[in-house]
């Protein structure tokens, strides 16, 4: 039903084991990227790959991607989407693609009459908001003599904390939400769920500090099979992950705990972060079910609500559960 696929488990920088913020989801009606940081393509050409030459029968395809989710306009999370536009074009690729991501809606104002000139400081708008990062990339990658595929660049306006429930669902069958978090930037979690029965959902959480106020059970509404959270640091850092908008393991612990999910798995780890058990046992407190996530693990949620992890060891999938 649902195959997720993690390929990048470090926060703010890549570690020689662990590469930055990106994610492939499968359904049976598309497949979507959430977050597409520096290098994306690359580790899913490569994990592509292997899992070509691997019985599982899973794929992960770039030219299957109908939908781009971007969480905030870090690089660690936004990056690699250029040189995938530009693959794409060069593949020949027909099908139009969807990429949405969360700004303001003064900086959606600000851009579109204003493009080129920065907002005064006043006017609290980011210059590095997706509201300008869209014409940039545009900009780029119409400026080809390849004919371009059709892309949808959809903006969504962040007010306050209410969730955005996209007008127009991407993909059929499929309900996208965008639940705002509390980062340094406009950030979004993305809610990614089934609407016929059996209905199961996905919520990835972007970089957030603790205490989302719609991470909670009344208002998601619906019970969470995978909960994907950050947990840059250990509860030793604390207070540098609030201070930072970051999450510690036992934060994602509890929010696991708090909405019901039937499993959390962990990523955005500080490069100091070297032992992952660390990370386990923190969250394990609140919630059992939780994996410290390491590239290339797969999350498979079956029809029948099963829940399975597959973890890579020497180019093959195993099951893993412990
Ligand atoms: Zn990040
Ligand atoms: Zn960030």
């Amino acid at each position: 039903m649902f195959d997720l696929h993690i390929l990048g488990t470090s926060g703010s920088r890549p570690t020689g084991t662990r590469s930055v913020s990106g994610n492939y989801l499968s359904t049976s009606n598309g497949n979507l990227i959430i977050d597409c940081g520096e290098g994306f393509q690359s580790r899913l050409v490569k994990h592509e790959l292997a899992l070509k030459n691997n019985p599982m029968g899973i794929r992960a395809r770039i030219s299957k991607i109908k939908v781009i989710l971007l969480t905030h306009s870090h690089l660690d999370h936004c990056w690699g989407i250029l040189p995938l536009l530009k693959t794409m074009q060069l593949d020949g690729r027909q099908q139009p693609l969807t990429i949405i991501a969360p700004s303001t809606p003064q900086a959606i104002e600000w851009a579109s009459k204003k493009y080129g000139e920065k907002a005064p400081d006043n006017y609290d708008i980011n210059p590095s908001d997706f509201a300008f990062l869209f014409k940039e990339w545009r900009t780029h990658i119409n400026n080809s003599s390849k004919k371009l595929f059709k892309i949808n660049w959809i903006l969504i306006p962040i007010i306050g904390q209410k969730l955005h429930h996209l007008q127009t669902q991407p993909i059929e069958g499929m309900k996208l939400t965008a639940i705002p978090t509390q980062h340094t930037v406009v950030s979004v979690a993305w809610l990614i769920s089934s609407i016929h029965k059996p209905a199961r959902s996905i919520l990835i959480s972007g970089d957030t500090k603790y205490n989302v106020p719609s991470f909670k059970k009344e208002i998601l509404k619906r019970p969470v099979d995978i909960l994907i959270h950050e947990a840059t640091f250990t509860n030793e850092l604390s207070e540098k992950a609030g201070q930072h908008g970051h999450s510690t393991a036992l934060e994602a612990g509890k929010t696991a705990f708090d909405i019901d999910a039937q499993i959390l798995g962990m990523v955005h780890f500080s490069p100091r972060i070297y032992d992952l058990k660390d990370v386990e046992k923190e969250s394990r407190i609140n919630h059992k079910r939780s994996f410290a996530c390491i590239d290339g693990d797969i999350f498979r949620v079956s029809n029948n609500g099963k829940i399975d992890l597959f973890r890579k060891y020497e180019n093959s999938w195993y099951e893993y559960d412990t």
